[in-house]
């Protein structure tokens, strides 16, 4: 099965896929990741593509369809993915419908995390992630303690590293970018019949209880 998870930044997107990629083995595709990935290159594309991130605005079409269906081609993960920050607007949408098809698989489930947006300043920018495993932290929520909670035994040599988007300037940005584009995607999928929504205004716990018992009713 792939499936959605949606919401917008904050919701805890990245914390949750990364409790499915453990307890259900799925495999996140973060397009966040992707394009952080990338920055590293310090390849003239990523001189701009750090620009248009740290604006809060989205990357083009043509760049995230790209990327996104090079994993989709990959026999290893396909029919098994957590899409998480993609799509976040409908060309993206409709753009993962035709290439899912061509490879004989579908979305079947959009998790809509609900947050108030109060609440998503202050778990943006207490946001933190191990450097090796990516597994997200909260300095206010969820602190990191021993390097043992995360996921390699290779994070034993984690550093933990802030996004530097995730400030509250930048924050705004992209809560408006996700008003305008994202969220009118709900429509979309609402006409497929395959939108589930979470409270995720609760714990992490209480949160992936709710995830999980979503999924196996399905
Ligand atoms: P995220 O890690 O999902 O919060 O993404 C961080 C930033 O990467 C966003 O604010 C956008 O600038 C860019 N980005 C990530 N995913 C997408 C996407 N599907 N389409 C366009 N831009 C994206």
């Amino acid at each position: 099965m792939n499936l959605i998870i949606f919401g917008p930044p904050g919701a805890g997107k990245g914390t949750q896929s990364s409790f499915l990629v453990e307890s259900k083995k799925m495999f996140q595709l973060s397009t966040g990741d992707l394009l952080r990935e990338e920055l590293k290159s310090k390849s003239k594309l990523s001189e701009k593509l750090k620009i248009i991130m740290d604006s809060g605005k989205l990357v083009s079409n043509d760049i995230i369809n790209n990327l996104i269906e090079k994993k989709i081609a990959n026999p290893l993960i396909n029919n098994n993915i957590i899409f998480d920050g993609f799509p976040r607007n409908i060309d993206q949408a409709k753009s993962l419908d035709k290439m899912l098809s061509k490879y004989q698989q579908k979305i079947s489930l959009v998790l809509n995390l609900k947050v108030d947006n109060f609440i998503l300043v202050k778990r943006i920018s207490g946001r933190v992630s191990c450097s090796v495993c990516k597994k997200p932290f909260n300095k206010f929520f969820d602190p990191p303690g021993d390097p043992s909670e995360c996921t390699t035994k290779a994070c034993i040599n984690r550093e933990l590293i802030k996004r530097s988007d995730d400030n509250e300037s930048t924050v705004s940005s992209r809560l408006k970018t996700y008003e305008e584009s994202t969220l009118p995607l709900l429509k979309y999928y609402d006409s497929l019949n395959v939108v589930r929504n979470v409270d995720a205004m609760k714990s992490i716990n209480q949160v992936t209880k709710q995830i999980i018992d979503i999924i196996n009713d399905i």
